[in-house]
């Protein structure tokens, strides 16, 4: 018998968040972004739900590899570009376009030798200072990109820092106009909060190609301003388990190591199949929100490595082997937002998904779980 625990993977929601991104950016092409493994839901296992997107953006090379198996033939990103000179040959090889955020990266573009021009996204720090090309630089390296004949096309990209809060975009859009006035190529700027939130009404922000990631993986981009449903997003990933112990607890007792919770009255306790080794984050305290057969209640007690102890108080029917939902799509209907457990954790979305332990098997499935 394998340990009851399993992340399921909904390709139909996938699906769906991904048009929800495309209806938010109605003329612009989608690059449907698949770093770390598809957020952490398996490249091959995604791909059959993202098949619609204009492109596949990503930053590892070997990652590129794996769609271009799936099938893939049209454009892929690479979002960081090259680390070293020689991966130009799997941009050549493998038809890859790449991002130039420095000097090195155009001067190994230089001495590549290659049959097929490049298609390069020259990317520009208009505030967030990671990677890119600051403003004053930035005719000078696509001077020097449009001189190279390993270079084909130019689009220009930037990267906003505060799309999903209140510093908001307008400053790092006025940089990015500003650098790039003049410039032919396209252009791409919108991350999956830029998307929901602007690029229905600002044109200049959905630009030629929007970049959703988190949305596209049913994480609302600015939780709590607003819900995954607020967005109409659906969850994606689905961690789910059962449970294997059950006890009764007397006024007093506690659950759990270090006893930090203790009961106040008689009380159920269900025992989880689910513990910080399986990727359930080990600060959702007390109270974390979880589904026992659908029914909302909470974690109580520390999170141990294998085990997590929950109140079964709104849940009288609930016995061994019930299902039980960390988060994602449960049983009836019912849906526990990834972004209210992460929450919980005092993280996001993004590092929960991520996070899910290579011992979780996984399965694709439909969103009611089969
Ligand atoms: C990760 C990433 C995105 C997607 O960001 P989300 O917040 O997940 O939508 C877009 N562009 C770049 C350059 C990225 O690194």
């Amino acid at each position: 018998m394998p340990r009851p625990i399993q992340a399921l993977i909904h390709p139909d929601a996938l699906a769906h968040n991904l048009n929800v991104a495309r209806s938010a950016a109605p003329d612009a092409k989608v690059w449907a972004v698949v770093k770390a493994n598809a957020y952490g839901h398996g490249i091959e296992r995604a791909y059959p739900g993202l098949q619609s997107a204009d492109g596949f953006a990503m930053l590892d090379f070997a990652e590129a590899e794996r769609v271009r198996a799936l099938g893939w033939r049209g454009p892929i990103l690479m979002l960081e570009g090259c680390f070293e000179a020689r991966d130009l040959e799997f941009c050549s090889r493998l038809n890859l376009w790449h991002a130039v955020h420095n000097d090195a990266q155009i001067d190994w573009l230089a001495t590549h030798k290659t049959t097929w021009p490049h298609r390069v996204f020259l990317k520009l720090n208009s505030g967030m200072n990671r990677l890119g090309f600051a403003p004053a630089a930035f005719r000078t390296a696509w001077m020097r990109l449009s001189g190279l004949t390993q270079v084909d096309e130019i689009s220009l990209m930037t990267h906003f820092s505060d799309a999903d809060s209140e510093g908001g975009i307008e400053r790092q859009l006025q940089v990015f106009q500003a650098a790039t006035e003049g410039m032919a190529g396209e252009r791409s700027l919108a991350n999956s909060a830029a998307t929901l939130k602007l690029a229905a009404a600002q044109p200049e922000v959905r630009s030629d190609w929007v970049r959703p990631g988190i949305a596209v993986y049913g994480s609302s981009p600015d939780f709590p301003q607003h819900s995954m449903a607020d967005w109409g997003l659906r969850p994606t990933q689905t961690l789910r388990s059962r449970l294997i112990g059950l006890q009764q607890l007397q006024p007093g007792d506690s659950v759990g190591y270090g006893s930090t919770f203790r009961a106040e009255a008689a009380m159920r306790i269900g025992v989880v199949a689910c513990g910080y080794a399986d990727g359930y984050p080990r600060h959702c305290g007390t109270g974390t929100p979880v589904l026992v057969e659908g029914v909302r209640t909470r974690v109580v007690g520390r999170i141990s490595m294998d085990m997590i102890t929950v109140d079964l108080g709104p849940v009288p029917h609930a016995g061994l082997g019930s299902e039980v939902t960390l988060w994602g799509h449960g049983p009836h209907g019912s849906v526990l937002p990834i972004d209210e457990v992460a929450q919980s954790a005092g993280t996001v979305g993004y590092e929960l998904m991520c996070g899910v332990a290579p011992r979780v098997p996984v399965a694709s499935a439909g969103e009611g779980g089969e």
